[in-house]
């Protein structure tokens, strides 16, 4: 895994981590005297080595605000590290770290079968076993204007769509506008909560921000129209999920039915199999309780196997 610190424009920088499933990004907006950091990562290690890889390029303006984009543990486990400051989130996220937090993720790990095992092969580099959830002390709603040090910050919930809340952090003045999952550049996009919709409607919305430098939850920096790749997949996936829950395909079936076409060669592609289910619920009229993580990953686990012997992936 490569990682580092990278200078964006004005009072905003990124930590770039490039890597697979759980190897994610973070920001940072250092104004005058006082920063707000954009997520934490996945665990201890990781999260202390962001901060003190920041801290060292990018001075030591004390952090006072953390926001977390959204409520997946690859961007909120390292809460703990960053004592004594406001942490801000959509009241969705929240939700959703309520209901996943590190114990989930330990039991995840130690899950008898299929589903433990793949569990251990994506997240196999982190430690979950150690971790104090520390949870947002200030929720939003829609959206939420803060100043760091003179720099005017805007937060805007544009979920559920990735997960419950998904929370982009806009810096105006310097152009570059921190967008968590909505972005996966580079990378297969997961939809745990959807529509698919409005995660389309997100996309034209951080277009529409006048924005051009935009950091990704995962994968590199990257020039604002980067979201039309997002748009071009989820377009994809909804047309085909739609066609095959019309003609009746079980669902079971449908991952493998689905040329992914020029999407195959990109990394986590067993993807499909979640977000194909994300799709068949919101087609269907009575789609009774949402599956849990278990039976989550674990349809991602056999659509990857099915996947490896027809030899459709190169093993990523
Ligand atoms: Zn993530």
């Amino acid at each position: 895994m490569i990682a580092g610190p990278s200078f964006l424009r004005g009072a905003c920088h990124a930590w770039v981590q490039s890597g697979g499933w759980g190897v994610s990004n973070t920001g940072l907006i250092a104004g005058d005297g006082e920063s707000l950091l954009v997520d934490t990562l996945f665990d201890l290690a990781h999260t202390r080595r962001m901060l003190d890889g920041l801290a060292a390029h990018a001075g030591h303006a004390p952090i006072g605000t953390v926001v977390n984009t959204h409520g997946n543990g690859d961007h909120w486990f390292g809460n703990e590290l960053v004592p004594d400051v406001e942490i801000v989130a959509a009241a969705g996220s929240i939700e959703d770290m309520r209901a996943v937090g590190p114990r989930e993720l330990t039991a995840l790990l130690a899950a008898p079968g299929r589903v433990g095992e793949y569990a251990r092969d994506i997240f196999g580099a982190f430690r979950f076993d150690d971790l104090t959830p520390a949870l947002p002390t200030r929720s939003f709603d829609d959206r939420l204007e803060l100043t760091v040090g003179g720099v005017d910050v805007e937060l805007i919930d544009v979920g559920p769509a990735h997960t419950r809340g998904d929370t982009i952090v806009h810096c105006p003045r310097d152009g570059v506008v921190y967008v968590g999952d909505i972005v996966f550049a580079g990378g297969t996009p997961i939809v745990w909560a959807g529509p698919v919709g409005n995660w389309i409607d997100a996309c034209e919305r951080i277009l529409g921000l006048g924005a051009d430098i935009l950091v990704p939850g995962h994968g590199p920096v990257s020039p604002v129209e980067v979201v039309r790749t997002m748009v071009d997949y989820l377009d994809f996936v909804r047309a085909e999920g739609t066609s095959r829950w019309s003609a009746g395909m079980p669902l079971a079936d449908a991952a493998a039915d689905v040329d992914l076409g020029l999407f195959a060669g990109l990394p986590e592609s067993e993807r499909l199999a979640l977000n194909l289910a994300a799709v068949y619920r919101e087609l269907d009229p009575e789609p009774g309780p949402p599956p849990d993580g278990p039976a989550l990953f674990g349809c991602m686990a056999d659509f990857r196997a099915i996947q490896r012997m027809a030899g459709l992936t190169c093993g990523g």
